[in-house]
């Protein structure tokens, strides 16, 4: 039997939203097999210590919609193909959960039988939380036109997550960019209209404005470096709280 966790956990529900781009691990381009074990490894442990964990994987490693249509592709088109590589990251992801011994269900705005990719059933991923498993959402919002961090704020408000852990490669929100200004700050807290009306970068509007209206804090943090995870879940980790005051 497993042990009991030490502490009651800080999140009871939990959304991680992970970029495409986590996924490239040491590659340039699709999916790095070690990066995925090394966040189902991450994954697995958090949801061992207590917190129900799901996960919005995005596509960027693979293609993007806004890429495709500079090309010249039609818009829309171009984005189905965004929502499916999200498909394919989602297997992958499922995968590593599997062999790093955790049970995990991907429920998908677009299903893909074949696979084994479910449609989105907001019950059915509510049970799943319920028995242990690791829930993946797939396809995005399953509309062009969007983001998967709009899918994040959504799945997240469809789920009764308390919070999102919006993953990337800077730990928090800066004043600027710390790759070109040396005096730009981290924000230890920001409201949801001051990010907002500042447009930072970090995750689109309609994903703020979404958590705002849900009330769920957004936790900006880095995660590059191993147990990021659990130390942004523990409380422990450099970041930005995104919440109403
Ligand atoms: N996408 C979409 N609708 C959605 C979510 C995603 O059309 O609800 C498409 C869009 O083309 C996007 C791509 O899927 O560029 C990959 O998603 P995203 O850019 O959010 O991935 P990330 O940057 O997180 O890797």
């Amino acid at each position: 039997m497993a042990a009991e966790p030490a502490h009651a956990p800080l999140y009871r529900r939990a959304l991680l939203k992970l970029s495409g781009e986590a996924l490239l691990g040491g590659t340039t381009y699709g999916i790095d097999p070690a990066a995925a074990m090394r966040f189902a490894r991450e994954i697995h442990a958090a949801s061992l210590s207590g917190t129900q964990m799901c996960v919005v994987i995005g596509g960027g490693n693979i293609f993007r919609g806004l890429a495709g249509a500079a090309y010249g592709m039609d818009r829309v088109k171009a984005d189905y193909i965004g929502m499916l590589a999200t498909v394919m990251n989602a297997l992958a992801l499922a995968n590593a959960l599997n062999q790093a011994g955790a049970q995990a269900a991907i429920h998908s705005a677009i299903p893909v039988e074949a696979a084994g990719v479910q449609p989105f059933q907001r019950d059915r991923a509510l049970r799943d939380l319920s028995s242990g498993k690791i829930v993946i959402f797939a396809g995005g919002t399953g509309n062009p036109f969007f983001t998967t961090d709009t899918a994040a704020a959504l799945r997240a408000a469809e789920m009764g997550c308390d919070v999102i852990l919006k993953a990337t490669q800077v730990d928090g929100i800066y004043s600027a960019d710390p790759k070109l200004d040396p005096d730009a700050a981290r924000y230890e807290r920001l409201t949801y209209d001051e990010a907002l009306t500042r447009d930072l970068k970090v995750m689109d509007a309609a994903a703020f404005a979404l958590a705002r209206d849900s009330r769920i804090p957004i936790v900006v943090f880095c995660i590059e470096a191993e147990g990021s995870i659990g130390a942004v879940l523990g409380g422990k980790a450099d970041s930005t709280f995104v919440t109403a005051d």
